[in-house]
């Protein structure tokens, strides 16, 4: 839930205004996505809604928690236990395996290896990776690293999943598997799931579109899903 939300960012003399008072309410459970042109503002959004980074004015709130309330150890707990978030660049460890990257988030929550371990392997396998558990990043193409970013962002079974172009660098094919594997975990698991995409096949199924253009909201439409 966002309130009048604005991001600036310093820009030499003058300020880049990244949001402009965008207000939001997003029910859980939801499968929203967020479009608009390189540069409207999507991926300021969703690293404001993964908590990643602050509104310069405005209030966020998370299960009716303001967030601006939070101080930094809860906000990094609530980002690791309740969010689960696929970057736009993956942000994968170049020196872990992708097995070692997708248990990264049950480690830091202090689960044993074995059970992390365990549920790394079960990830990997529903995105299609269990050929490649041992395969550093740069072993990887560019779509199989996004498939890692996913089970990763899956494997804390999070109630909200924030994606980020999670189709981008994938042929349609491959596309098409993650999408449905994140239209699946928001049914079975009520996850709530927020993807930002400017790609159309993408925007055809969702059964909610929120239009960015220029840091504002210009059109929020929820209609029958494909
Ligand atoms: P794309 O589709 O290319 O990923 P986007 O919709 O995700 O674009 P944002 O990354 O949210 O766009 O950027 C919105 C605006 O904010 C742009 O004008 C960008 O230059 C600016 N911006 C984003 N992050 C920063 C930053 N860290 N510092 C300065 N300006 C930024
Ligand atoms: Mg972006």
């Amino acid at each position: 839930d966002l309130q009048a939300i604005s991001r600036t960012f310093p820009f030499g003399r003058t300020d880049v205004q990244a949001l402009r008072d965008v207000s939001l309410a997003i029910r859980h459970g939801e499968y929203l996505a967020l479009c608009g042109a390189s540069g409207s503002g999507k991926s300021t959004l969703l690293n404001l809604l993964g908590l990643i980074d602050f509104p310069t004015s405005g209030t966020l709130r998370l299960e009716g928690d303001d967030v601006a309330a939070l101080d930094e150890v809860r906000r990094a707990e609530c980002r690791s236990r309740k969010i689960g978030f696929i970057f736009q660049n993956f942000n994968l460890v170049p020196v872990l395996s992708a097995l070692e990257n997708v248990m990264l988030p049950l480690h830091i929550q202090g689960q044993s290896a074995a059970q992390a371990s365990a549920r790394a392997r079960h990830w990997l396998e529903q995105v299609g990776l269990e050929g490649q558990l041992h395969f550093r990043p740069d072993r990887l193409s560019g779509g199989q690293r996004q498939r890692v970013a996913i089970a990763r962002a899956l494997i804390t079974e999070p109630r909200v999943l924030l994606a980020d172009e999670p189709t981008a660098n994938l042929d349609s094919r491959t596309g098409d598997g993650v999408m449905e594997l994140l239209a699946s975990l928001n049914r079975s698991t009520g996850a709530t799931c927020i993807i930002a995409t400017h790609d159309p096949r993408l925007m055809e199924r969702m059964p909610r579109l929120v239009r960015l253009t220029d840091g504002r909201i210009v059109d929020d439409c929820a209609r029958e899903a494909a």
